[in-house]
C-alpha cells in the first residue's frame, strides 16, 4: 500500500500554497515507493469547479477525490479522508502543515488507527517505507521516525514542503460522496477573516516587538503594530496569543514557533517561559515592558520597564516617531 492521499485546503477560489507543497512531496514520495499521489478537496460544489480542482495534477496529484460537505472544519475531512482511504487502501496520508492540517490529521490518526508524526521538516523512504524527519529538543537534534502501522500520517510544519509545478498537468476528478458522522456536523462555520500579521517574515526582521497575553484582546497588536511601524520592525507574538487567535502563528516565536535573533527583541506583556525564551533568547538586545516585576522575562532581559503596557507603548512609539521626524 504505498499510495499517499494529501488534503488539500482551499479557500476563495485558491488552493492553499502549503497544501499544494504536501502534493508536490507526496509525488515526489509516491514516485520512490512505486506508488500514486492522491489529494482530497472537500467543500460545496460550486467552490470546487473542475479546472481549480484540476489543476493539483500540476503539483502531483494523479487523481482527485471531489468531496461534497462542510469547508473549513476538520472533522468532515477526517470522515472523507477516512472513506478514501479504507476503500483505496492509502498507505499515508500527508498533510502540508497549519492548525487545521494538525487537527485533521490527528483524528484520522486516531480513526485509522494509523502512527501519526507532527512537524516534520522532511520525509525519505527507507526500506520500501517512509521515515518522517522531525526536529527536537528545541530543534537541536532531529528524529527519524519510523511507522509500524498499516497506516501512516505525516504532518508537515509549514512551509517545509516546496511546491514544484508541471505546467500543463492535469489530475483526473473522482467524485466521492460522504456519509457524515452526526458529531462532524455538530459544529459550523460561523465567519471567516484575515488573520492580522499572517504575511509578516520575522525572521528577517532586526527589530521585533512582540506581544503577549498581557495585551489583553487581539486588538492590543494594533499598539505594537504602530510602535513596530514607528521603529521599522515587525510585529511578533508568543504562542498563548497565537492559540486565542489574536494574532497569526506566523508570528509565533518559541518551541513551537520561529527562532529569531534580532538587534532589538521588545517584548510587551510575556512573562518569559522558557519555551518563549528559547526562540529569542539570542536577540542582541531584549527590552521588556511587563506589569509584574517578578517576571522571569526581566531575569534576560537587558532592560526593563515595570508598568502598563497600555500606557507606556503608546508614548514609547510617539518618542520614536517625534525622534525620527
Ligand atoms: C510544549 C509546549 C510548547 C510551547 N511552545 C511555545 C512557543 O513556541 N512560544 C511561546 O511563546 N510559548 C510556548 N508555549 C507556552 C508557554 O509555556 C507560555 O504559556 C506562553 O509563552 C505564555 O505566553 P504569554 O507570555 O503571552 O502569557 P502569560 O504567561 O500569561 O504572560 C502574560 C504577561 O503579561 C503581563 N501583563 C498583563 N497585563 C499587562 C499590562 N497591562 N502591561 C504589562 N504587562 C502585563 C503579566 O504580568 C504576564 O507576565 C509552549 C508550551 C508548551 C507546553
Amino acid at each position: 500500500m504505498t499510495d499517499i492521499l494529501v488534503y488539500a485546503l482551499h479557500h476563495e477560489g485558491a488552493i492553499n500554497k502549503n497544501s499544494l507543497g504536501a502534493v508536490s512531496e507526496g509525488a515526489r514520495l509516491a514516485g520512490e515507493l512505486g506508488g500514486a499521489c492522491h489529494a482530497l478537496v472537500l467543500g460545496a460544489r460550486d467552490a470546487l469547479p473542475d479546472d481549480l480542482v484540476a489543476t493539483l495534477g500540476a503539483y502531483g496529484a494523479e487523481r482527485v477525490y471531489r468531496a461534497e460537505g462542510p469547508d473549513g472544519l476538520a472533522q468532515p475531512v477526517v470522515d472523507a479522508m477516512a472513506r478514501v482511504m479504507r476503500a483505496g487502501g492509502h498507505g499515508y496520508a500527508l498533510f502540508g502543515g497549519g492548525l487545521l492540517g494538525f487537527e485533521i490529521g490527528a483524528g484520522l490518526a486516531a480513526r485509522l488507527d494509523a502512527g501519526v508524526c507532527m512537524e516534520v521538516t522532511a520525509v525519505r523512504v527507507e526500506d520500501g517505507a517512509l521515515v518522517a524527519e522531525r526536529p527536537i529538543l528545541q530543534d537541536s537534534q532531529v528524529a527519524s521516525v519510523h511507522y509500524r502501522s498499516s497506516v501512516g500520517v505525516i504532518i508537515g510544519r509549514l512551509n517545509a514542503f516546496e511546491a514544484s509545478e508541471q505546467a500543463g498537468a492535469t489530475a483526473e476528478i473522482e467524485d466521492v460522496e460522504v456519509e457524515f458522522e452526526p458529531h462532524s456536523l455538530q459544529a459550523t462555520m460561523v465567519t471567516r477573516g484575515e488573520q492580522r500579521g499572517a504575511d509578516v517574515n520575522i525572521e528577517d526582521a532586526d527589530i521585533l516587538v512582540a506581544g503577549g497575553r498581557g495585551l489583553g484582546k487581539a486588538e492590543g497588536f494594533e499598539q505594537l503594530e504602530a510602535l513596530a511601524g514607528a521603529l521599522g520592525g515587525a510585529v511578533a507574538a508568543t504562542r498563548a496569543v497565537v492559540d486565542a487567535g489574536w494574532y497569526a502563528y506566523a508570528a509565533q516565536i518559541g518551541q513551537t514557533g520561529k527562532t529569531v535573533a534580532p538587534k532589538l527583541y521588545l517584548a510587551a506583556g510575556i512573562s518569559g517561559a522558557i519555551q518563549h525564551k528559547v526562540g529569542m533568547q539570542g536577540s542582541e538586545n531584549i527590552v521588556a515592558i511587563n506589569k509584574d516585576a517578578n517576571a522571569p522575562i526581566f531575569e534576560f532581559s537587558d532592560l526593563g520597564i515595570v508598568g502598563d503596557l497600555n500606557k507606556i507603548v503608546p508614548r514609547l512609539t510617539e518618542a520614536v516617531r517625534a525622534r525620527r521626524a
